[in-house]
């Protein structure tokens, strides 16, 4: 079996609005986050946790299993907090349950909209007419949102293809939680209304993505894409906007500044991707860019064995102060210390959270919008 389908609902919203990239990236090297290896070890430890509160392993089965995750780079104490909330979260919705079943980490087949689509579900539940699929998202560099969202959506499709003769299922709630970001979301619709979505938007996108056949879109979603340093599509897109219809005049005016504000995201991103390209093949396979070289950025001196430095300190007779700066543990290690709420009691009073730079977004960011002190008096 293999691990990754061409078609994988992770990617979804990609190969969805860009049928073609499917095919087009399918021969590129995958590329390995820490990221995604913190995400795939976070489903690990709430698995386990899970399984243990809802019975399915004994006190041992679970000692043993958390004894085995406890050598990972990645469990800290950090990740034991922000795991609560969804295990919490999750555990409630499985004692809930009335009339139906839990299944966690439960493989999807959703085959029949996507060729070989298949993936898993990392909660699955079903009670009397209802089927929710909880998603856990263990990053915090996106926000991601369960409304719309095609990935948990395909994974619903499977879950009704399994078990939809078993149960007589209306609604589907669809639930997204981000611990890190603080954001649990939910999308509820009609059995009916996704099916149909299933039947008339994603399959003949599915199909032509198969077969590698429609038409190149660029978008937000190239920024997932393994293409996307050298897509032409997207490089074409993003110099159009050199090309627009800009007055003869020395200064741009708002128009014309509200333009560039627009698209100015994808662009700078899409020039990231581009130098990041360049630059990792200049210095991984020795590639010259006719005109550019490689320099060194500037670096800091550093003491390569403190320990030997500090001895010498002593021996030359410097006193400790004079040797050691002593500093406050960061915000975040003393919380991590004291656990959230014996924090809170202890310093909550002494901690503030200063004014964030601004930053110009669209209107449809989800973050409120900022009003001066001026504006909040008025
Ligand atoms: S970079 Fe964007 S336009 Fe190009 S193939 Fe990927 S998704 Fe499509």
């Amino acid at each position: 079996m293999k691990k990754h389908a061409l078609l994988s609902a992770s990617s979804s919203k990609r190969w969805l609005m860009c049928p073609p990239s499917a095919r087009l990236e399918e021969n590129l090297p995958e590329e390995k986050t820490v990221y995604a290896e913190e995400g795939t070890f976070a489903h690990k430890v709430a698995e386990v946790f899970i399984n243990f509160h809802i019975q399915k392993i004994n006190k041992d089965e679970f000692a043993t299993e958390m004894n085995k995750l406890s050598k990972s780079p990645f469990y800290t104490q950090e990740l034991l907090d922000y795991l609560d909330i969804y295990i919490s979260f999750a555990v409630e919705k499985i004692n809930s349950i009335k009339n139906g079943i839990a299944l966690i980490e439960q493989r999807l087949d959703f085959s029949q909209y996507v060729p070989e689509g298949f993936g898993t579900g990392d909660l699955v539940l079903i009670d009397e007419n209802l089927l929710e699929i909880v998603d856990l998202k263990y990053g915090r560099g996106v926000a991601v949102e369960a409304q719309d969202n095609t990935q948990i959506r395909l994974y619903v499709l499977g879950a009704l293809n399994q078990f939809e003769c078993l149960y007589d299922i209306d609604t589907v709630k669809m639930t997204i939680c981000q611990p890190r970001l603080d954001s649990i979301t939910t999308e509820e619709v009609k059995v009916k209304d996704l099916k149909e979505w299933g039947e008339n938007f994603v399959k003949p996108r599915a199909e032509l993505a198969y077969k590698g056949e429609g038409e190149f879109c660029a978008g937000e979603h190239c920024r997932f894409c393994r293409a996307r340093f050298t897509c032409r599509k997207r490089a074409e897109e993003n110099l159009k906007l050199i090309k627009l219809d800009f007055k003869n005049e020395a200064l741009l005016d708002d128009t014309e500044v509200l333009k560039i504000l627009n698209r100015i995201d994808e662009i700078k991103r899409w020039a990231d991707d581009i130098y990041t390209y360049a630059l990792s093949l200049a210095v991984n396979e020795g590639k010259v860019w006719e005109g550019f070289k490689l320099v060194e950025g500037r670096s800091n001196r550093k003491f390569i064995d403190e320990k030997k430095v500090v001895e010498k300190l002593f021996r030359y007779g410097l006193s400790e102060g004079e040797i050691y700066t002593r500093s406050l543990n960061s915000i975040t290690a003393l919380e991590r210390k004291l656990g959230k709420e014996k924090f809170n009691e202890i310093l909550g009073d002494f901690v503030i959270k200063p004014q964030g730079k601004l930053t110009l977004v669209k209107e449809t960011d989800k973050r409120p919008e900022f009003n001066s002190p001026q504006e909040d008096f008025s």
